[in-house]
């Protein structure tokens, strides 16, 4: 497409081509987080846009996480890490507008959430190992308080623990949609919290020992444990 093309497109089109361009040309760089990608004149000049254009084009980018914008000298469009909260956020939104239940929940679980534990298991290292403890000694810390948040942070880490991101992804959007159904936690029961921490530190444990069919196992098990009380709290809301 040449510029005269583009420049006849609507603005949100032509931005939105632009937005794409500058998300390829990062992505094609290794996605150096911190560096500059050019001031607002120098892109305006690089993409041959109008600064109406290039200004929209950065909204997307910046709503995206793509980059952001750095004021002064040294300034310009800064690349910037894309945080996986805020996606998960969004894929917890989509669930819930699809009025996802808490059968289908649990299906999508048993089948991401076991291949994560498989993978942890297989691909477990000493940082892993020391991420693992962390995230445990933090639960047990927090028992008390029967956060669902802390409680959910040990799925999301095994399934950062996958090392794939794609199921690291889909954990942590469940985890968001079933933390929301669980609520503030206040009528959960300390019985519960423990049982689900114990839980946690077995399957922890064959993860850390590279035991691949107890950790699948243990996993499942517990799975299958939260599933009536995750139903009951989803038809809550
Ligand atoms: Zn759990």
């Amino acid at each position: 497409m040449t510029s005269t093309e583009r420049s006849t497109l609507p603005e949100p089109k032509a931005a939105e081509i632009i937005a794409s361009r500058v998300e390829r040309e990062i992505a094609a760089a290794g996605w150096p987080v911190g560096e500059v990608v050019g001031s607002e004149l120098e892109l305006i000049e690089r993409y041959g846009v109008s600064r109406a254009v290039l200004r929209e084009a950065i909204r997307i980018l910046e709503h995206h996480f793509v980059v952001r914008t750095r004021r002064g000298r040294g300034g310009g469009l800064i690349v910037t890490e894309p945080d996986s909260s805020t996606v998960a956020r969004s894929m917890k939104l989509f669930l819930q507008y699809r009025r996802t239940n808490a059968e289908q929940i649990h299906e999508a679980r048993m089948l991401a959430e076991l291949a994560c534990v498989e993978l942890a298991a297989h691909r477990i290292d000493d940082d892993g190992r020391a991420e693992l403890k962390r995230v445990l000694d933090l639960e047990g810390d927090t028992l008390e308080e029967l956060s669902t948040r802390s409680m959910h942070d040990f799925h999301v880490t095994v399934g950062r623990l996958s090392g794939n991101p794609v199921l690291e992804l889909n954990v942590q959007s469940m985890a968001a949609l079933v933390q929301e159904w669980y609520g503030e936690g206040e009528d959960e029961r300390p019985e519960d919290a423990l049982a689900a921490h114990k839980a946690h530190k077995s399957i922890a444990q064959a993860i850390r020992n590279g035991d691949v069919e107890a950790a699948v196992r243990r996993m499942s098990r517990h799975l299958d444990a939260l599933a009536p009380y995750v139903e009951s709290r989803a038809h809550r809301t």
